[in-house]
């Protein structure tokens, strides 16, 4: 089944170039760019350009090519970032999982001990 995918969010206009973002990778089919709300020293989010709106839509109907494109990226920019010893990846999934922005980014926070995630 198909997805609603919503053209104006911003995710989706940052891709157009309509709203600026610091860069933190481009690559040809993902984007890396710094969180503008930092929950660590490092918070990156890695999308890709294609239009996803979760990681499951992004793991079903995305093409090889682009998986992997996007999972060189993750690794791309754990070598490039500053992230200390150790990191997190992390992905929110629409409503239940608390997704702010309806197109798929994996969140990557490093530079210091982040805590516990589940209790
Ligand atoms: P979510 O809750 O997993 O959807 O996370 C959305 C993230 O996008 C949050 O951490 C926001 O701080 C971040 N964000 C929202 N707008 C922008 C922006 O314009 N540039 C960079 N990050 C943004």
């Amino acid at each position: 089944m198909r997805f609603a995918y919503d053209d104006d969010n911003i995710f989706a206009r940052i891709l157009r170039g309509e709203i600026p973002n610091k860069t933190v990778l481009e690559t040809e089919h993902s984007l890396a760019f710094e969180d503008i709300s930092a929950q660590a020293p490092v918070h990156v989010l890695v999308i890709p350009k294609g239009a996803y709106v979760s990681y499951d839509h992004f793991a079903r109907d995305a093409s090889d090519a682009e998986i992997l494109d996007f999972n060189r990226a993750v690794a791309k920019v754990c070598e490039q970032c500053d992230l200390g010893d150790g990191f997190r990846a992390i992905t929110n999934a629409r409503a239940h999982g608390l997704q702010e922005v309806p197109h798929f980014h994996m969140h990557i926070l490093g530079g210091r001990p982040l805590g516990r995630l589940l209790e």
